[in-house]
């Protein structure tokens, strides 16, 4: 089971919204057994395809290796579409496998419910709040080509601007793999 690099803030494939799945396959099921390994490996709780590469609508979950999580199931989500955000905007800093060493607070609804494929391609919907809301509308974002720096403004995102230039081109401290993306070479 090969770990998969993962790509960089801003590279074009995680710009990009991922294409539908059409029907399960070998291909997709080695894609999500390698998703979460390459997940694990880097100590990430949710993974979406476009950041191993792969321009295709599924994420991956598993909150199990935090603290008050233990028990919770891992999760893969084909082609999601959540149908509903509401309750009150919580902050929650979050993270991010292709923005390493960069954690800010951001306001989203604390519940939503989605639809989506499990990895036997069948029709799921789950409601969600707390945490899981959280993990689930980042990697949710991912696959519309938006990161959760996107929501930065003012002097927070100019904060941020010099360290996500730095990993865009390649020179973030991690202790996994990155891919290079060509297309970057401002
Ligand atoms: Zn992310």
């Amino acid at each position: 089971m090969p770990t998969l690099p993962i790509y960089p803030y801003d590279a074009q494939v995680l710009r990009e919204e991922t294409k539908d799945i059409g029907a399960p396959s070998g291909e997709l099921t080695q894609l999500i057994v390698d998703m979460f390994t390459t997940m694990h490996a880097a100590k990430g709780i949710g993974l979406a395809a476009n950041q191993v590469g792969a321009g295709q609508s599924l994420f991956v979950v598993d909150l199990s290796p935090m603290e008050g999580y233990e028990d919770s199931k891992p999760l893969v989500m084909i082609n999601p579409e959540i149908t509903d955000m509401w309750g009150d905007d919580i902050p929650i800093e979050e993270g991010c496998l292709s923005v390493p060493n960069v954690r800010e607070e951001i306001l989203r609804p604390e519940m939503l419910h989605i639809r989506y494929r499990d990895a036997n391609f069948e029709a799921q919907e789950l409601e969600a709040d707390a945490f899981l809301a959280r993990v689930i509308q980042h990697e949710y974002d991912h696959l519309q080509g938006i990161f959760f720096t996107d929501y930065l403004r003012g002097f927070r995102k100019r904060l941020v601007i010099p360290v996500l230039k730095k990993i865009k081109h390649g020179e973030a401290d991690v202790d996994y793999a990155m891919a290079v993306d060509p297309v970057l070479v401002d």
